[in-house]
């Protein structure tokens, strides 16, 4: 028995930290997100160069379409090799065959041309036709005078804005800094710690805040709409959606499986054109109930754009093999870095 549904949507992403899985344990267990952050991303981040950049994408693109996600949104950082890694990210998801949106994460944690650089690098892709959001790491490692920049530039581009906010206590004090600033097409990461009402679409990623342990954001406080991301733990969004349903349910044993499938379907809001995307699943009926209780299920065929990109022999545009071999090469590369 198969079902069908449109093309699931991942609406937070980092596909370079597809190449991250094996790296070398950090020199001091990190203690609390901060230094995760210090000893494991930001170090990381640092080392990539653009050929990790495109295998990364090029893996975590192929993951996606091999788990029924057609889109994603995807949030990037790498300080030594910012110019072009927005186009680098965009074709490689093109070659695969799944649509992207972009960002790129301005930060002063580089220095003030590395926020120059950041801000110059989201301009030159979206002002080229490129698919995005202005990205922005998050208020913790933003000035005033960048934050005032990220807002003027997306005002400019009549874009909107792809920031982490409130994640864990680090960051508590996003909620005062954007109040006021914020607009509908924003959309807020995390929002674990968030203290009041911003405008945007909150992006829960539950497996990666658990793994962080930085507490439990309880979506269901908050009245914007809420949408299911990974945060870079790959792209399969039946086991996000899997993860947000029982984070839920050990909050409250009387949630339902059909609000956390309510988040998932958010995400056809922030990409559209997923909704005319198909996936047939192994599984009958795609239906939140069964879903919350079955892992397994995968796609059998899926088309983007009306092409098929995935059938019963896997993707049909590219080689997973030669993918994987690449993407592992890479992260040799860059584990050897570290
Ligand atoms: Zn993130």
């Amino acid at each position: 028995m198969t079902a069908t549904t449109p093309g699931l949507v991942c609406s937070h992403h980092h596909l370079y930290s597809a190449l991250a899985r094996g790296m070398p344990a950090p020199p001091k267990t990190p203690t609390c997100f901060r230094e995760i952050l210090e000893q494991v991303w930001w170090r990381l981040d640092a080392a990539l160069d653009a050929e990790m950049i495109r295998w990364s994408a090029m893996l975590g693109a192929l993951e996606a379409l091999e788990h029924g996600t057609t889109a994603i949104i995807d949030h990037h950082a790498s300080p030594n090799a910012i110019e072009g890694s927005l186009d680098l990210i965009a074709e490689a998801c093109a070659e695969v065959g799944i649509r992207v949106a972009c960002a790129y994460e301005v930060t002063d944690r580089n220095g003030p041309d590395g926020a120059r650089r950041g801000l110059a690098e989201n301009e030159r892709f979206l002002r080229s036709g490129g698919r995005g959001w202005v990205g922005a790491h998050a208020c913790f490692t933003l000035s005033d005078e960048t934050l005032d920049a990220v807002v003027g530039l997306a005002d400019d581009l009549g874009a909107g804005v792809h920031i982490h906010v409130a994640e864990g206590p680090e960051d508590i004090d996003s909620g005062r800094r954007l109040d006021g600033r914020t607009r509908d097409s924003w959309l807020l990461a995390h929002g674990v710690h968030l203290d009041r009402h911003l405008d945007g679409t909150i992006l829960h990623n539950p497996e990666s805040n658990m793994n962080n342990a930085v507490g439990y954001a309880r979506p269901v406080r908050f009245t914007n709409p809420v949408a299911l991301g990974t945060d870079g733990i790959g792209g399969d969004m039946l086991t996000s959606f899997r993860a947000a349903y029982l984070r839920m349910r050990e909050d409250d044993v009387t949630a339902s499986p059909e609000t956390a499938w309510a988040w998932l379907e958010t995400g056809w809001e922030l990409f559209p054109e997923a909704r005319d995307d198909e996936v047939t699943w192994s599984y009958d009926p795609m239906d939140p109930w069964h879903l919350a209780f079955t892992p397994g299920v995968r796609p059998l065929r899926v088309v983007v754009d009306g092409t098929v990109v995935l059938d019963d022999r896997g993707p049909t545009r590219v080689d997973a093999a030669e993918i994987r071999a690449k993407a592992a090469e890479q992260a040799r590369r860059l584990h050897a870095r570290l």
